[in-house]
């Protein structure tokens, strides 16, 4: 482009003037092919709108990567495109002298992630965190990062192996599917939505090749194995049993077919991830033998009994709630299943146990229905949790490599998104209270990167008093007072009006906090919290309960009973466990509650991360029907502000908004040199350049606006030469 322009000025006059008026007209109508800008810095300027439309551009043309700065945006094609995922594909990003050069890819970012590991003297471990709302790619995303390793960093000697599924990478790719059958369910958002955060460290050696990994799970939504919302499903895996089983297995696990189960419901829905055998397989590569897997099996369909047990409200005031006739066989059949006595099981639901006095007596009262139905919930909550951390401590123990064998790893992070519902729990705050944390790291990532990439350039800049989230998080976790120690003592002083007395201490103590809000017009207590990615209205009711998680001591000691194999694995009777139990009469132990352990396990997380360079993707659901082709606005605009993508244009803003590369802008502007007296002062002046070195030629926001007016002032001597006819 450059040299055509050289090459006709040189012409005569007449030509000269006839192919001035074609560029410039060219020039005066030319609209930036935003499909073609793979990342979104390189949008002028970086605002809201123009990113959304660069990023909607690429989605109609296919171009589901795209960057933007040290972040990666990955929209959900939701339509299959094998074409991006093979292995020849990851081998040419693997092969690549400069994989950043090719297009805007997951693999891109892995490869350079794994560069980096080796680029070292002294390896540096590397991180990816994936983040987006349910249903937007993370575990897809995850899924593609660990099959990329898979094969370019396969141990050689392990392709020798003469069973593929005996090779490490296989075994480690074989976690998922087991991971996502006992943690993953169907949601009116996702239809395979993960119920659970997860951390996994790809272990490799000093030849780079990996030798084994280790996964690190968080908060596990269990409340789902007795209560699903409508329209939602149980974890897949209870789908499987029912549906896969074959003849002998029904009969053994008591599920014949057209058996109706109240914990299954939607059962008449097939989806994709109703695979028994996938998860049977597996299992198996895991080392997860058939007797242990039939005895999983066997406990899960235990739970299924147990959530037909009904009771119904007696007159008999000594026993106000009694078993339903019709659900006597559902306790029988629950109780054989998990080994445990029929009148035991019906006892410890029915009878509660409390222990008080100096001598600690022993009274035991007789529940309400209500809660008998919390108590059975309850059994089955911590059952399988048990069995899900029991579950990934196998598959650690299967795949995790010896400490000596390996030198750095690769962490890949698949953590649930930014959560706003109306009505707001505590899953809500911890989830939203993970991602402050993950946004504080990112942030003060993409800052040190800006400014080094600033330095590297020879460019002046400041980041005029940019505020990060730290506010929130005081908000949230702060010492002495915030939202979690209010919490936390609540529970320790374990009174019964602890929901008022929350919003009380919340609306007095934390009053002063710029981040908390005041809901006024709600009609139930609540109290918002002003996230980074927006306001959360949380309610106060069932937050102290559902902190404290208790588990009646009773109910642990009732499975500890059991003669079941697998449930003795899980509950055995010593050490006796503490943490969960409610405090029993003077008993002035901690009590370990949800925020606490969460927090704890959200503080080691980062801990490892800023050990780590970080890497993002943030993947982004383009429309909530799970369509191909269809980009709804402003359900991506609230997506980019709660993956903090609003944030790094502000903070893009906050710099250098404006980038060009040399290449374009020589071939933008240098038709501005031949308008000789017409120029506008403002690209005449340094200050239209300033910033131009190397690779990039960026402007200040205030230069660009000097320059635009000083061309809106030129606009008529631009539109003359443009207009003039061309001479004969
Ligand atoms: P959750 O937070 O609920 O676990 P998620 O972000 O992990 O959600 P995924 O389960 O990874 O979401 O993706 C949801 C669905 O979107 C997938 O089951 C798949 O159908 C589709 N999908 C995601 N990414 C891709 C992709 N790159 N190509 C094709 N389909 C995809
Ligand atoms: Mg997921």
């Amino acid at each position: 482009m450059l040299h055509q322009v050289s090459d006709r000025s040189s012409g005569s006059d007449g030509q000269n003037k006839a192919s001035l008026r074609e560029d410039l007209q060219e020039f005066l109508s030319r609209e930036a092919p935003l499909h073609q800008l793979d990342d979104l810095t390189k949008v002028n300027s970086v605002t809201l709108e123009t990113v959304l439309r660069c990023l909607h551009a690429r989605y109609m043309a296919d171009m589901f990567y795209t960057n933007a700065g040290c972040t990666l945006v990955a929209l959900n094609p939701f339509k299959l495109v094998p074409q991006l995922y093979t292995p020849e594909l990851m081998r040419e990003y693997h092969s690549a002298p400069q994989p950043e050069k090719l297009k805007p890819h997951i693999f891109t970012v892995a490869e350079q992630t794994y560069r980096n590991v080796k680029s070292l003297i002294d390896p540096v471990n590397q991180s990816i965190v994936v983040s987006g709302e349910s249903g937007a790619g993370k575990t897809w995303t995850s899924r593609c990062l660990m099959k990329f390793y898979a094969v370019v960093a396969a141990a050689p000697t392990s392709w020798e192996s003469p069973k593929i599924a005996e090779r490490i990478e296989q075994r480690i790719l074989n976690s998922n599917p087991v991971m996502e059958a006992f943690g993953n369910a169907c949601t009116l958002r996702n239809n395979n939505s993960s119920r659970f955060g997860k951390f996994i460290q790809l272990q490799l050696n000093r030849a780079q090749q990996m030798t084994g990994a280790a996964v690190q799970t968080y908060l596990l939504e269990k409340t789902r194995v007795a209560y699903q919302a409508s329209s939602e499903r149980n974890f897949h895996i209870f789908y499987q049993i029912y549906k896969g089983a074959s003849e002998d297995e029904r009969f053994q696990w008591h599920l014949p077919k057209g058996a109706t189960f109240s914990w299954l419901p939607n059962a008449e829905r097939t989806l994709e991830e109703d695979c028994f055998e996938v998860t049977r397989e597996a299992m198996m590569h895991l080392g997860i033998d058939i007797p242990t897997q039939n005895n999983i099996f066997k406990v899960l369909a235990g739970l299924l009994h147990l959530g037909n047990v009904r009771f119904a409200d007696s007159e008999d005031e000594a026993h106000p709630c009694q078993l339903m006739d019709s659900a006597k066989c559902f306790v029988r059949t629950s109780a054989s299943l998990l080994g445990l006595h029929e009148d035991t099981l019906l006892e410890t639901v029915q009878i509660r146990t409390i222990r008080a006095g100096r001598q600690q007596q022993v009274f035991r009262k007789p529940c309400s229905r209500g809660e008998c139905d919390t108590r059975r919930d309850c059994l089955a909550k911590v059952v399988y949790a048990r069995l899900f951390d029991w579950l990934v401590s196998v598959i650690n123990s299967s795949i995790c490599a010896d400490p000596d064998s390996w030198t750095a790893f690769i962490g890949l992070l698949d953590v649930y998104g930014f959560e706003s519902f109306p009505d707001n729990s505590l899953e809500q705050l911890c989830i939203n209270y993970a991602n402050e944390k993950l946004q504080q790291h990112f942030v003060a990532h993409y800052l040190r990167a800006q400014q080094e990439e600033y330095a590297l350039e020879g460019l002046e800049w400041s980041f005029v008093n940019y505020q990060d989230n730290q506010t929130c998080l005081d908000l949230i976790e702060g010492s002495p007072i915030s939202i979690c120690s209010l919490l936390n003592e609540e529970c320790r002083l374990n009174r019964p009006s602890s929901a008022a007395q929350l919003q009380v201490r919340i609306e007095s103590a934390l009053a002063d906090s710029p981040c908390l809000g005041h809901n006024r017009l709600s009609q139930e207590p609540s109290f918002i919290v002003v996230h980074y990615a927006g306001p959360v209205r949380y309610l106060t009711a069932g937050l102290v309960e559902k902190n404290k998680d208790p588990v009646p001591p009773e109910l642990t000691e009732l499975l500890q009973l059991s003669h079941d194999p697998l449930l003795t694995v899980l509950f055995p009777t010593q050490p006796k466990e503490k943490t969960q139990e409610e405090p029993s009469g003077q008993s002035r132990a901690p009590v370990l509650t949800v925020v606490s352990k969460f927090k704890a396990s959200l503080e080691q997380l980062l801990l490892v991360l800023h050990s780590t360079t970080p890497h993002y993707i943030r993947c982004i659901k383009p429309n909530s029907q799970g369509q191909p082709q269809t980009f709804f606005q402003e359900e991506v605009v609230s997506q980019l502000e709660a993956c903090g993508l609003v944030e790094t244009i502000h903070i893009s803003a906050a710099g250098f908004p404006i980038r060009v590369s040399h290449q374009n802008f020589l071939e933008r502007y240098a038709l501005l040199r031949r308008l000789g007296p017409h120029m506008p002062s403002g690209l005449r002046s340094p200050h239209a350049t300033r910033g131009y070195s190397g690779q990039l030629a960026r402007t200040e926001e205030a230069t660009l606006q000097t320059v635009l007016r000083d061309l809106l002032h030129a606009l008529p001597a631009l539109t003359q030469v443009a207009a003039t006819p061309a001479d004969p």
